[in-house]
């Protein structure tokens, strides 16, 4: 199919390049000239594995334009997968998806065939909303095309985002007219039925069940986005608030996490007490669906209480620190990871700026240590003279009162605990992800403290 995917970001652009893998002919559009430009080049603008490779290797199915043009009238699937930020009131702003469907409906040729589909994540109603844009579009120009819509929510995660495109765990598509359910399924049928070669750098994992397509209505699609998100939110606040208990009454929450996690019931997943959540989606998923609930008077305590706890997490990381040093003002603290997760380099939401920002508040100096997020941390901190940003993590520690680690990256769990105590000033090391053994950090010569242990 001819396929357009308006946004190449995160979402849209790993989700084209596997599209063009299994062999659509994919064009994509984004205002950002920069990307547009760097892509040309053959290079991702974001750090996913695998991206890059699989770029280059499909360079002969794929098209990028900063534009939105007349090539756009030969496609069969028009695919918005531009971003939907939180407005000030927390719902989730569509001026993006309306003006991208704006455009592009403006390019449709007479007589043709084509299928919108809205891949952001979007409030309920945004899809008959972008129907009903399309449909005045063509009306004013006079266009008699033929236009379906669906929506077909994203679920991939960063840092496995090529991962999940290919080897998705489900598809949902939310359609009125059954045309349309059947061009998703055509788009997506290499994937439901796992017919195309695994690109080298994403092997197919072993026992892969082949993933069910899920058609329903459009509002539901919305809302199966929006709820599956704010489950694994609450899942991941659920855990620490438990965190938060066990550190009153002695328990360790990571046995506490494995001896519920094996329950099929509960499972393991979001299990991990830690700083809590962030990144470009839960904070304002959660957000968008409280805006929801209230548009109709209805409250949603167990969301609100998730966000609650969630934002709590970064203040007791904060306490300890302060426990541990006393007052902050002129302290010097080290933070170990800036990424929302490891595997990426998006910042958005991340916890650890949070904690940075409160530092900075608080009279702290900061340091902070990142594999790969640094330069996206630099230019939304950098022109704070009280942060100094460090390639290498014994280097940020030398000298400093204490450690915070804020994102999990692999890297860390091999840091010699022994070094970081012989360089650091105050040999705290607050461990926000519970990645150390605490037994062997104190051993080491580090004063401890983990989350809910
Ligand atoms: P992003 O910010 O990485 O990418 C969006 C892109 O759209 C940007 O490159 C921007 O320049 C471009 N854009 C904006 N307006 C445009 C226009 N009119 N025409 C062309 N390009 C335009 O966002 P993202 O993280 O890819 O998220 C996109 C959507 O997918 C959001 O609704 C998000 O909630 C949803 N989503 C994101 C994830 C994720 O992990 N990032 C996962 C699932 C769903």
């Amino acid at each position: 199919m001819r396929v357009v995917v308006v946004g190449a970001g995160y979402v849209g652009l790993t989700t084209g390049v596997a599209l063009a893998h299994v062999g659509h002919k994919v064009q994509f559009v984004d205002t950002n000239q920069s990307k547009i430009k760097l892509l040309r080049t053959g290079k991702s603008p974001i750090h996913e594995p695998g991206l890059d490779e699989l770029i280059n290797l499909n360079a002969q199915r794929t098209e990028f334009y900063s534009y939105i043009g007349e090539y756009i009238g030969a496609a069969d699937l028009i695919m918005i997968a531009v971003g939907t930020p939180p407005k000030t009131n927390g719902e989730a702003e569509t001026r993006f998806v309306e003006e991208a469907v704006t455009e592009v409906a403006q390019q449709l040729r007479d007589g043709s065939t084509y299928t919108f589909v809205v891949k952001s994540t979007v409030p309920i109603g945004t899809n008959r909303r972008v129907a009903e844009l399309v449909r005045r579009t063509l009306q004013g120009q006079d266009i008699d095309a033929k236009v379906y819509v669906a929506s077909n929510p994203e679920f991939l995660r960063e840092g496995s985002a090529l991962k999940d495109a290919f080897y998705p765990d489900r598809i949902v598509v939310g359609a009125e007219d059954p045309a349309a359910i059947d061009a998703l399924r055509r788009l997506y049928r290499p994937f439901l039925e796992q017919t195309f070669d695994a690109p080298p750098a994403i092997p197919r994992p072993e026992g892969l069940s082949l993933p069910p397509l899920i058609t329903t209505d459009p509002t539901s699609a919305e809302m199966i986005k929006y709820a599956a998100n704010a489950f694994l939110a609450l899942k991941i606040s659920y855990i620490n608030e438990i965190a938060g208990l066990c550190e009153k009454v002695g328990a360790d929450v990571v046995e506490v996490s494995r001896g519920i996690g094996l329950d099929p019931r509960i499972g393991p997943g979001f299990l991990n007490a830690g700083l809590g959540w962030g990144g470009s989606c839960f904070p304002k998923d959660t957000l968008a669906l409280l805006a929801m609930g209230s548009e109709f008077g209805y409250e949603m305590p167990i969301v609100e209480a998730a966000r609650k706890v969630n934002i709590r997490q970064r203040t007791r990381a904060i306490e300890k620190l302060q426990q541990g040093l006393k007052a902050l003002r002129g302290r010097t603290v080290g933070v170990l990871g800036l990424a929302f997760k490891p595997g990426t380099d998006d910042i958005r939401e991340a916890p650890a700026l949070d904690v940075v920002r409160r530092l900075l508040e608080l009279g702290a100096h900061v340091r902070a240590h990142d594999p790969i997020a640094l330069d996206n941390a630099r230019k939304v901190l950098g022109d704070d003279l009280d942060i100094e940003f460090f390639d290498d993590p014994y280097e940020m520690a030398e000298g400093a009162d204490a450690l915070v680690l804020a994102t999990e990256w692999p890297m860390y769990k091999k840091l010699s605990l022994k070094r970081l105590a012989d360089t650091l000033r105050g040999g705290l090391l607050v461990d926000g992800r519970n990645v150390f053994d605490p037994e062997e950090a104190k051993a080491a010569g580090l004063r401890y403290m983990g989350v809910g242990r």
